[in-house]
């Protein structure tokens, strides 16, 4: 089996969690088994090694478990996007729209800034709405975004259409 089969296949659908209506994509058997955890990271990062990547994005809180090997893997520093009121220092801000209402994810405003080239990572893309707004925050500290980085893209919830289309969108698997 490839790495990539044996990936997909460790990806557990969770039916109607956290409420009905939403198959759930759990990706915790991947984070349990080292072989797998490796590879997964590996797979991420290859087609970024020589992008000059200088910092890993990572969108909580699932984007914070791979986000830090990722980083690692591609010599580069790691900045966690995080939920409203989460970081303790100056931040930059964006809001995005969920199915009823708005979200909001912040960043520290000196994490990243000119010159810097920054790779988004989560989980899971599935409406794009969340990675959208974490490219929009690294913009707003001047630095520039390089491409995106998923474990699993949702492909029917078209995500990729709202993030920017000459920039590269890798997902590992579908599902
Ligand atoms: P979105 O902004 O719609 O692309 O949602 C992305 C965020 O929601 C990511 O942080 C994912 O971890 C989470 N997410 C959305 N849908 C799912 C799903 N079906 N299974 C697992 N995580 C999901």
């Amino acid at each position: 089996m490839s790495a990539t089969d044996a990936l997909a296949a460790a990806v557990r659908d969770i039916p109607d969690f956290p409420k009905p209506g939403i198959l759930f994509k759990d990706i915790t058997p991947i984070l349990g088994d080292p072989v797998l955890l490796r590879a997964c990271a590996d797979a991420l990062a290859e087609p970024f090694r020589n992008a000059g990547i200088t910092h890993v994005a990572g969108i909580e809180a699932r984007g914070f478990l791979l986000g830090g090997l990722l980083a690692a893997d591609l010599g580069a520093g790691f900045v966690p996007v995080r939920k409203k009121g989460k970081l303790p220092w100056k931040t930059v801000e964006a809001e995005y729209a969920l199915e009823y209402g708005t979200d909001c994810i912040q960043m520290h405003a000196d994490a990243t800034g000119p010159g810097d080239r920054v790779l988004i990572h989560d989980d899971v893309i599935a409406t794009g709405g969340t990675a959208a707004a974490a490219a929009d925050l690294i913009r707003q500290t001047g630095a520039e975004v390089v491409g995106y980085a998923f474990i699993l893209e949702i492909p029917f919830l078209q995500g990729r259409a709202r993030l920017d289309q000459s920039l590269p969108v890798y997902a590992l698997l579908e599902g």
